[in-house]
């Protein structure tokens, strides 16, 4: 083997994962995602640990409650905020002109809310991300664009990769900047780059003395970025040459919307959050100097990745809001509205769908509290518990809004200022609709959050066990790796049969939710140990079979949600036992979760998705076209 190939092989063998079956542009883009992914935590993972059979209930219960203290400063924020946007922000007037009016912009820069998240020692709020999450929730619930827009700047956008990375002249320049109203974006995506940010096309090309770099490209769909005042831009710096391999270089620069060559090329129409500005920017020789590299070369899309773990957390929030208001409009719709003699909330099909979305909000609300706490309590692996909050709660959300609609009858679908028109109340539900479908697909696909998932909850495995499945390294080594992989998997493989939930009563959680604890530790162990089967029946080729990936992960997700809100309906009861409704709807909750969990497995094993991917191969090879006939068709192919 040639000395080139040797060090090709050694990089993907620091990978962790074989790569000599993938084309060079996916072995290229996993390694350089592999080598951005957050690793060094003080403390583990307890919605990880489930996919190894390891129930760290301690980790969670205690429910983290909120301190009062922390506590009053939301809710005075929240009262302040809530009020102001209720009097001045007609969300459907948004969506209708497409634009959020200057005396909201006004109005949320007196109230500091374009620095929530930024230390006070900058001038800003310096909230918890608890507290930053409820105000999130509430400007959510009233109208999507002021919430994107918030978010969009202060989730991702510079206040955050700053706070985490910047250095203190980085901060000190410009972080107080954005308490007296400058509006920030977070430029990532390109027209050829989406779900694959490692194949960034942007270029950074630094000078010869190395003072500045000049930003080349082009930049689609960034929040905010027409309006920004300051953006964080992530480019391709030249590849260094590390054992005679090239590794691609993603470095994040923050530019400024008056540097000479930064243009806003269109201003993009959604079918949702219509009053948000979301642009294609178009970046021609903007000199950057180096100084506004945040976190350094080469380290751009670590920074995004670590910004997405948290910044991600506001999906949730903005989902428990929308959710929130969902209750509300079937609540008094279900008693107001009369059909076949009864108000339609008394018919059982009706009352099935306010059951379950009452338990579904309880669950959000759960998951999205318990992972912003552990975001504020620091140096806590949050990456698995904020992707299952993401990918949970948008997804449920969605559903939520979908039964309030279908609850509505004809006044779900229709808007609400036709609605007000013709004297009835504007019920906003349709925009809700359209302004919460995004968030399945920004900040990670659910499809991506199933694999990112799914990648650190093989994690632990492959730690122990790619050595030896990786072909291309010395056989010694793999040799030496096959020991310590058996005498690994010689004591953990037996402990994941021994039902260690007899040893545990949970008498604490009561009679009613005691049983689901036992139920999530029994079957975390059976999910480690099917993960474990899988591993050794695919191999290699396991990375492929996403249905099966994506299965655990759903099972994964659904014991995280039981779990957590079987220890919030605990904190809920400790502190006022008289209150039994958290009890009942965390228990009703658990048991349609356990159902959900059963056919999970049993998909594993019975499924359709060999047949799946050869019908999928025919649609793609243009076999099933006969279906499409008789239409005036989009692509003329
Ligand atoms: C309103 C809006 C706001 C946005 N704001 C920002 C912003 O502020 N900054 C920014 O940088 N970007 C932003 N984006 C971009 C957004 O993050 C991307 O749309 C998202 O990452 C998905 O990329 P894509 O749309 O190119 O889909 P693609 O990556 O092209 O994916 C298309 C489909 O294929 C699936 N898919 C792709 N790869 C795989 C795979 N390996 N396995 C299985 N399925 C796969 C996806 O799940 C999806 O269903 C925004 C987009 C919108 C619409």
């Amino acid at each position: 083997m040639g000395a080139e190939a040797k060090e090709i092989k050694e990089a993907e063998f620091d990978l962790k994962i074989d790569t000599s079956k993938m084309s060079q542009g996916k072995a290229e883009a996993m390694m350089v995602a592999e080598s951005s992914r957050e690793t060094k935590w003080e403390n583990p993972s307890f919605a990880g640990g489930l996919f190894m059979g390891k129930f760290q209930l301690d980790l969670i219960s205690p429910y983290p409650e909120q301190s009062a203290e922390d506590k009053a400063v939301g809710d005075k924020l929240i009262a302040e905020a809530s009020a102001f946007l209720k009097a001045n922000l007609d969300a459907d007037e948004v969506d209708r002109t497409r634009e959020i009016p200057k005396k909201v912009m006004d109005g949320l820069t007196r109230m500091n809310l374009w620095a929530m998240k930024i230390p006070k020692e900058y001038g800003g709020l310096g909230l918890s991300q608890v507290n930053y999450n409820r105000v999130m929730a509430m400007v959510s619930s009233h109208c999507g664009s002021t919430a994107v827009l918030l978010s969009a700047h202060q989730s991702i956008g510079v206040p955050q990769p700053l706070k985490l990375f910047g250095t203190d002249e980085q901060k000190k320049k410009w972080l107080p900047r954005f308490a007296e109203g400058a509006i920030s974006a977070f430029a990532l995506t390109e027209p050829d780059v989406g779900s694959d940010p490692a194949k960034i096309g942007t270029t950074a090309t630094p000078s010869e003395d190395g003072s500045h770099y000049l930003i080349n490209g082009q930049k689609l769909w960034c929040t905010n970025g027409p309006i920004a005042d300051i953006l964080v831009v992530m480019a391709r710096t030249p590849p260094i040459i590390k054992k005679g391999k090239e590794i691609p270089q993603i470095t994040a620069f923050i530019v400024e919307k008056n540097m000479s060559g930064f243009e806003v090329v269109h201003r993009c129409d959604f079918m949702g959050l219509r009053g948000i500005q979301n642009g294609l920017l178009r970046f021609t020789n903007v000199k950057v100097p180096k100084e506004n590299i945040i976190l350094g070369v080469g380290k751009g899309l670590k920074l995004a990745l670590t910004t997405l773990n948290t910044g991600r957390l506001t999906i949730p929030a903005a989902s428990v809001g929308a959710g929130r208001q969902c209750l509300n409009i079937v609540r008094n719709w279900c008693n107001e509205r009369v059909q076949w003699g009864l108000p339609v909330g008394k018919h059982e099909a009706v009352a099935n769908k306010l059951a379950g979305m009452t338990a579904t909000q309880f669950a959000m609300e759960s998951v999205t509290w318990l992972a912003s706490a552990m975001a504020d309590r620091g140096g806590y692996d949050i990456r698995i518990e904020a992707a299952m909050a993401k990918l949970f709660c948008s997804e449920s959300a969605w559903k939520m809004i979908d039964d309030t609609l279908q609850i509505r009858g004809g006044r779900g679908y229709e808007r609400a200022e036709s609605l007000r028109d013709r004297g009835e109340k504007a019920v906003p539900v349709e925009r809700m609709m359209r302004d919460h479908r995004i968030n399945r697909i920004i900040e990670g696909t659910t499809d991506i959050m199933h694999l990112f998932l799914a990648r650190e909850a093989l994690d632990p495995h492959m730690e122990v066990a790619a050595e030896v499945l990786l072909k291309h390294i010395p056989m010694g080594r793999r040799i030496r790796a096959g020991i310590h992989m058996a005498e690994f998997y010689s004591i953990w493989f037996p402990k994941q049969w021994i039902n260690t939930s007899v040893f545990h009563t949970y008498s604490e959680f009561g009679p009613k939710l005691s049983g689901h604890m036992s139920f999530v530790e029994r079957t975390s162990h059976k999910l480690a140990r099917d993960i474990f089967i899988s591993m050794g029946m695919y191999q290699n080729s396991l990375e492929r079979r996403q249905m099966i990936l994506a299965r655990y992960v759903d099972i994964g997700i659904e014991l995280f949600a039981m779990s957590a809100c079987c220890a919030r309906a605990k904190m809920l009861s400790d502190r006022d036992p008289k209150i039994e409704e958290p009890g009942h709807i965390a228990n009703y909750f658990c048991k349609e979760s356990k159902r959900r969990i059963e056919s999970l497995f049993l998909a594993q094993e019975n499924n359709d998705d060999r047949q799946a991917n050869k019908i999928a191969k025919g649609v793609l090879n243009g076999d099933y076209k006969w279906m499409e006939n008789d239409i005036i068709r989009v692509y003329e192919d």
